[in-house]
């Protein structure tokens, strides 16, 4: 089954405590749609500005991302920028600018309509409601979110939950939005507003997935060298997403648990390099074999 990945097509500007990289390819949807490749074929919902430079565009295709729902707009490509703190946890957003997602009405192909997994990576919850709704009959929908839109869409995202299958977002968002210490106390007020299954990422300290039925508690992959985790939390969600479409018919709860293992194994490449330049580097097999390295390392 494929994938139907929609989100930002963005410019990166990283600053860490050892480097600062300008203008780097990024966003939720590149990061999370390279991960998807590695599993399942992936169509990429986006819009670029007329400053993208066509070498990204030629590193997705060799991802084999299929880019008919891809737009080239006239303005600026949307443009973020963050620093982090030196304990490398600790993020700040200097900036961000919409460009060309701003005015985006994507309208997608028949294919794309057929999609059965859909990930609604993160941006605006509007655009991700506009693009679930072209959709026919989708299997399984996740959404990610952030900050930025639990503090100005709120009443757009709590629209959206309703239609969503999965909920993935960060301790720190969790407590943002439904007040709660608690990871596991915030995941019950968040199946409330909708999803039946709740994600709760943790960084370096992993994930815990809610259900009906309990809980999972996942690893994050130990990881020595920590260059910029920038796109951890969409290449964590873009390989789940395309674990799930690979693998069809299994128990859901059983498919979810193997999926975030996958999605935290692919997290990690993300993180030993700036941008999208390890994860791009990375082959199936490396991540078969961090599966299994993470695998010896919890079994007891
Ligand atoms: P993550 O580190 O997983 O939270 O993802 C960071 C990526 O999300 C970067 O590549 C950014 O371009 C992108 N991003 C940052 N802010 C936003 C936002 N408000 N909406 C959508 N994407 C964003």
């Amino acid at each position: 089954m494929s994938v139907l990945v929609v989100g930002t097509t963005a410019l990166d500007s990283i600053k860490t405590p050892h480097r600062e990289n300008p203008r780097l390819l990024g966003g939720s949807a590149s990061h999370a749609g390279v991960a998807a490749s590695f599993f399942a074929p992936t169509t990429l919902v986006g819009i670029v500005g007329s400053d993208f430079p066509e070498n990204y565009i030629d590193l997705y295709k060799r991802h084999g991302l299929d880019l008919d729902c891809l737009e080239r707009g006239d303005g600026p490509t949307f443009h973020w920028s963050g620093e982090y703190e030196v304990n490398m946890n600790n993020r700040h957003t200097l900036e961000t600018e919409l460009g060309v997602i701003e005015n985006f009405q994507p309208k997608l192909t028949q294919s794309a309509k057929e999609s059965k997994y859909v990930l609604l990576a993160n941006c605006a919850p509007a655009l991700q409601h506009d693009v679930l709704k072209q959709v026919d009959n989708p299997s399984f929908v996740i959404a990610d979110t952030m900050d930025l839109w639990l503090n100005i869409a709120r009443e757009d995202l709590l629209e959206l939950l309703k239609d969503v299958d999965c909920l993935v977002l960060n301790d720190s968002e969790a407590h943002l939005f439904t007040e709660e210490d608690s990871p596991v106390v915030a995941a019950k007020a968040l199946h409330a507003a909708g999803p039946r299954y709740v994600i709760v990422k943790k960084g370096e300290h992993g994930a815990i997935l809610s259900t009906p039925n309990g809980y999972f508690i996942a690893p994050a992959y130990p990881l020595e060298n920590l260059v910029d985790p920038t796109g951890a939390g969409d290449s964590f969600v873009g390989g789940l997403v395309g674990y799930l479409a690979s693998h069809e018919g299994a128990d859901i709860e059983a498919r979810l648990r193997k999926g975030i293992i996958y999605g935290a194994v692919t997290a990690s490449f993300c993180c030993e390099d700036f941008g999208l330049n390890r994860t791009t580097t990375a082959t199936r097999e490396q991540i078969d074999g961090r599966l299994k390295e993470l695998q010896s390392m919890t079994s007891y």
